[in-house]
């Protein structure tokens, strides 16, 4: 198998590496790559900093192992290779009636890379994380050998793996519990929502399947927390819906573009799409949950520098006043981007290091200018006394110090990885910069 020099970024394009890349198409080249020279897997590049980067080494890039392997049209059992993405097996499998349980915001995710991260969708709070529907997990560790994992046959592994961030070893491929749509078509209602004490209401009062917000992450003062809410279901009987063209932000674009006015004014602009009084629209299914997907290279928008994604989830008893100083401090600092989510989630971590727990959780995409990274830093130590916590997925600048406050499972799971890669083999930047193995590493 070749390996080839390469320079790659995460999704924020902050953060850079430049090593070597192996991309196999079969098994057995990957587990000749494992035998010879183990290195982390990396799927399709959509964590935002440097958790699949390897600076100096190699990575193996399992985006070619994407083949669907069996599937039960009676239970909705599909097995599948960890480099397919969860936007194709929505295309293949919603027209026969079945899509993933959980889904993030973007279709571009791997089934390996949405298992590391133990991805959630806008349902976490009624069918949890995405690893809560991973029944079985073929893993290649640091000597090539595979080994089948499953929650009760080895309880240590599987949770180390289902949100381990690609610690244990290679996920080649998963069998996972899709569920039933009844069309391709969600019915959505969106409300305006005037302020961040009644968007809380709203998302706890919520009986829909699909919650999520929009929040105005440039209003201060009364506007505090303002923004749109969507609630969604699959509907039942529709017809399809045409698809749109994707679009493309074909170069870098100028720092003008998502400056503190612009970008109050658009926010402006798009809270009144909305009426005041609500309305009910239809939206094709990958539309509503993969939102951006349609305009590629979105992340072009920040332009050279990049930007970064703060997101942190909050318990339920301090999320209140924690989010009005977070929402302050925010608009008050006047770097925040139009890209800010307010979501409740509820029960249901499947991995030791997975990021959900029950309360919510605020997302808000921030260009890498000179104040951010403090203002970052800022809101990393609200969350941290707030008893929440920050999403590795998204991060590139949290502290080492601050992980062991906020993942209480982390000796757990370093004891257990110790064991599964003992020398270390598929460390990555992020696992360096967070001492995510624990000193022993
Ligand atoms: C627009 C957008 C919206 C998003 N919305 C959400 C959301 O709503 N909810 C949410 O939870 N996340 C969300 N994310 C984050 C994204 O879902 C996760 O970062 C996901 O893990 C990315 O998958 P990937 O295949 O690109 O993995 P990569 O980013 O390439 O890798 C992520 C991690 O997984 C490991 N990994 C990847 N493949 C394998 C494998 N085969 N075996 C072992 N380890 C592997 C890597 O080593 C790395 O640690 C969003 C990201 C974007 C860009």
């Amino acid at each position: 198998m070749r390996w080839n020099e390469a320079e790659y970024t995460g999704w924020g394009r902050v953060r850079r590496a430049s090593g070597r890349r192996a991309r196999p198409e079969k098994v057995t080249s990957l587990k000749a790559i494992l035998k010879d020279a183990p290195s982390p897997a990396i799927g399709n590049l959509r964590s935002y900093g440097d958790q699949a980067l390897n600076t100096g080494g190699g990575a193996i890039d399992m985006t070619r192992l994407d083949r669907l392997i069996a599937f039960d049209p009676e239970t909705g059992v599909l097995a599948a290779e960890a480099g397919i993405t969860i936007g194709e097996i929505v295309r293949v499998f919603a027209p026969r009636g079945w899509i993933p349980t959980v889904m993030p915001g973007t279709g571009f995710a791997t089934l390996g890379g949405a298992i590391a991260n133990d991805v959630h969708g806008k349902n976490h709070h009624v069918s949890g994380s995405f690893g809560s529907h991973v029944l079985s997990i073929e893993l290649v560790g640091a000597s090539g050998r595979s080994r089948k994992l499953t929650r009760g046959g080895t309880p240590d592994l599987f949770r180390s793996t289902v949100g381990g961030m690609g610690q244990t070893g290679v996920i080649l491929s998963a069998a996972i519990q899709m569920q039933r749509c009844a069309s391709e078509i969600m019915q959505v209602r969106e409300s305006r929502v005037e302020g961040l004490a009644e968007f809380l209401t709203l998302l706890d009062q919520s009986s829909a399947d699909h919650v999520v917000g929009w929040i105005d992450a440039t209003a201060t003062g009364a506007g505090l927390g303002r923004g749109i809410l969507e609630q969604a279901e699959i509907k039942a009987g529709a017809e399809p819906i045409g698809k749109r063209r994707p679009k493309s932000v074909p170069v870098n674009a100028p720092r003008f573009l998502l400056s503190p006015p612009i970008v109050r004014l658009f926010n402006r602009f798009y809270l009144r799409r909305v009426p005041v009084a609500g309305r009910h629209i239809e939206r094709r299914l990958e539309d509503f949950f993969f939102p951006l997907d349609r305009i590629h290279h979105w992340n072009r928008l920040y332009g050279k520098p990049g930007f970064h994604q703060f997101q942190c989830v909050l318990p339920e008893d301090t999320a209140p006043d924690t989010l009005v100083r977070m929402l302050t401090r925010i608009g008050d600092a006047g770097v925040a981007s139009p890209l800010a989510v307010l979501k409740r989630l509820g029960e249901g971590q499947a991995g030791l290091m997975s990021f959900t727990m029950p309360g919510y959780t605020l997302a808000v995409d921030f260009p890498n200018r000179a104040g951010t990274a403090p203002l970052i830093a800022e809101l990393e130590a609200m969350t941290e006394s707030a008893g929440g916590r920050i999403y590795l997925a998204k991060d590139a600048l949290m502290s080492a110090g601050s992980l062991g406050r906020m993942y209480p499972d982390l000796p757990d799971f370093q004891r257990i990885v110790q064991k599964a890669d003992p020398d270390g083999r598929f460390l990555t930047d992020m696992a360096r910069r967070l001492n995510l193995r624990g000193e022993t590493t």
